[in-house]
């Protein structure tokens, strides 16, 4: 059980070749038969972009067979490094279908939608399409299928302009853009579909969600990138010829946006707790959602400045009008993931953050 826990099917093939000449081969090779059908399958969809490709190579490490499927509409090919890749759109039931027959996955995280707010105020439709009805198409899939367990990236953007921080699960659902209401739906038709269908599912809403792989393996590739971090990096690296503020005139302390920045390997293992409710752990923890942050925020003006600190670098720094759909501050309270999944980040000062940009 522990070789299969670490992942380690080689080692078990090897002693299965080990033995095969003595009298215990029958036995050994049960035995490990055995062991690789515990083995649990993971779909991973959307694990070609930049959480996704992160949360492969975890739960590989773990001990779970992993599928990546991906459209690569914004998405890299050589991001799977980890787990098999079957090029796939969740809006191609026919194609999903074949995938869910082929591999009988055990359990499906879903990180593939369209996450860019600006473009989702112009083209609506666009993540209306993908992030519900691509998602409704997986779920019926899933269904079709018997697969029941399904983990959904959700966002802090569910819950528009905060009444109150640190936003704890129960704060009021108000999204203030196309995205925000797109992946509030999805939470709603999870609901739905578990009291109905009894799909067990596990809603996570990622705050802001940065930093790399510590290995070096992996990394954040957006096109175009909006996010502020990779653009400060860009910035510190000589590759961008400034970075803008967008806002000063914020009711912060400094007057710029405050955010609650959680490292991508954090998102990852609080994942990991997931799977391991779903396969280990009793009923009443499953079909839940959880805010996955720090709970501890940082202005745009401070991560610039940490970043010029940490990498030695000056760059120029311009203001700029505020961003439309940003809300001042964003900051998690993880105290309910922290008491039922034992989340607690490794990496939760920001110096560690942007170290492993570095
Ligand atoms: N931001 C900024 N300049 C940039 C990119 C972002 O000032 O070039 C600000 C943005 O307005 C927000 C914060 O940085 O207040 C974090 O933005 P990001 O896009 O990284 O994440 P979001 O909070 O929108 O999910």
């Amino acid at each position: 059980m522990l070789l299969n826990l670490l992942g380690c099917r080689e080692i078990i093939n090897d002693l299965q070749g080990y033995y095969l000449s003595s009298l215990s081969h029958i036995i050994i090779i049960n035995i490990s038969l055995y062991l690789n059908r515990m083995k649990k399958i993971v779909f991973i969809v959307g694990g070609a972009g930049y959480i996704g490709s992160h949360m492969a190579k975890h739960a590989v490490l773990a001990g779970y067979d992993v599928v990546v499927l991906d459209n690569l509409s914004t998405g890299h090919k050589d991001a799977v490094k980890y787990g098999k890749f079957e090029l796939c759109d969740i809006k191609d039931k026919t194609k999903l279908d074949a995938l869910f027959k082929k591999y009988q996955p055990d359990a499906v995280m879903h990180f593939s939608a369209y996450s860019i707010v600006s473009e989702s105020v112009v083209d609506p439709y666009k993540y209306y399409d993908n992030n519900v009805s691509g998602t409704l198409n997986l779920l019926k899939t899933m269904l079709d299928n018997h697969c029941n367990n399904v983990i959904f990236s959700s966002t802090a953007a569910v819950f528009g302009n905060p009444e109150y921080v640190p936003i704890d699960e129960e704060h009021i659902k108000k999204p203030i853009n196309p995205y925000g209401r797109s992946k509030l739906m999805v939470e709603q038709i999870l609901e739905d579909f578990s009291q109905a269908y009894n799909l067990k599912y596990l809603v996570f809403r990622y705050f802001n969600a940065a930093g790399h792989d510590v290995d070096g393996e992996l990394s954040e590739r957006h096109d175009p990138e909006t996010h502020l971090l990779p653009l400060i990096m860009q910035a510190a690296r000589g590759n961008r010829k400034n970075i803008a503020i967008f806002g000063t005139d914020y009711d912060t302390k400094d007057g710029t946006c405050i955010r609650d920045y959680i490292h991508v390997d954090d998102l990852c293992v609080a994942h990991l707790s997931g799977l391991n409710v779903f396969f280990n752990e009793g009923k009443e923890v499953h079909s839940n959602n959880f805010n996955l942050g720090n709970g501890s925020g940082f202005s745009v003006k401070e991560v610039i400045s940490k970043v010029k600190e940490l990498t030695n670098k000056d760059f120029t720094v311009v203001e700029r009008e505020r961003r439309s759909g940003d809300p001042a501050v964003l900051i998690a309270s993880n105290i309910k993931a922290s008491k039922i999944l034992n989340f607690t980040p490794n990496k939760s000062k920001i110096e560690d953050i942007i170290k492993s940009l570095i």
